[in-house]
């Protein structure tokens, strides 16, 4: 077995434990492999593996990856930060995005979408961390947004994001990941189905709390390189 099918057999585990642990069908959390900086090879191991879900931060490397792939049958996932001038391409290449926190970029994805694709699904990436990050819309920005995304017609809005800040303290995690479930439940929009949270390090406590993606990167593909920039954000 290659290094990434055992991680992946390694992740199916803690995921079926998290699940059971709190009373949940495992078969609801889906694993979004996070695949930024890694080539093409990485994600063939992990397709070959049984993935099919992938996340990528960078548009322009994301797009050499799915040009090498054409040939399987995966679901691409954005999950960085989007500048407006990208938002076309996003529409065109991808089946998910779940870093929108802004309705400017939501109406240019929905107008943007080409006519004969579904429409796009969206997480609203919502900022439960305050100062510690700068992505993300505020809790109390997320009720108008929320409101005016799930309007727009070629996008189909299915629920929450969060990159809650990283931490060793297992409650905070949960408070953090319980707020956007919270969040999510206070929305008045019955059919959102979606929480997208948890990490390599949290994805325990984010299932705890009814994460339905967890996003994994290092635990499945191996430590990113230092230097690196993390989260789509640019290198300090
Ligand atoms: C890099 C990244 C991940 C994966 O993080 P790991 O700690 O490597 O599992 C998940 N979500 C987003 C938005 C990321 O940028």
């Amino acid at each position: 077995m290659s290094t990434i099918a055992e991680n992946i057999a390694k992740l199916g585990e803690r995921i079926r434990e998290a699940a059971q642990a709190s009373q949940r069908d495992f078969t609801q959390v889906g694993l979004l492999a996070v695949s930024k900086t890694k080539p093409s090879t990485a994600i063939r191991q992990a397709h070959a593996a049984g993935l099919r879900d992938f996340g990528e931060n960078y548009l322009q490397e994301a797009l050499g990856k799915q040009a090498e792939l054409t040939d399987l049958p995966l679901i691409w996932h954005f999950i960085g930060p989007i500048q407006s001038n990208k938002t076309k391409a996003i529409a065109e290449h991808f089946d998910w995005v779940h870093s929108v926190d802004r309705l400017k970029i939501a109406q240019r994805l929905s107008e943007q979408r080409p006519a004969h694709l579904p429409p796009l699904n969206i997480c609203l990436q919502v900022n439960v961390s305050g100062e510690a990050s700068k992505s993300g819309c505020s809790p109390q920005e997320l009720p108008a947004l929320a409101a005016a995304v799930a309007q727009l017609p070629r996008l189909h809005l299915r629920g929450l994001m969060a990159i809650p800040e990283p931490t060793d303290d297992v409650d905070a995690q949960h408070q953090a990941f319980a707020t956007v479930r919270t969040l999510q439940a206070s929305l008045d929009l019955p059919t959102l189905d979606t929480l997208s949270m948890g990490m390599s390090h949290d994805l325990e406590a984010a299932i705890a709390e009814g994460a339905t993606w967890v996003r994994i990167g290092t635990a499945l593909f191996g430590a990113r390189k230092a230097g690196e920039p993390e989260n789509g954000q640019s290198a300090p």
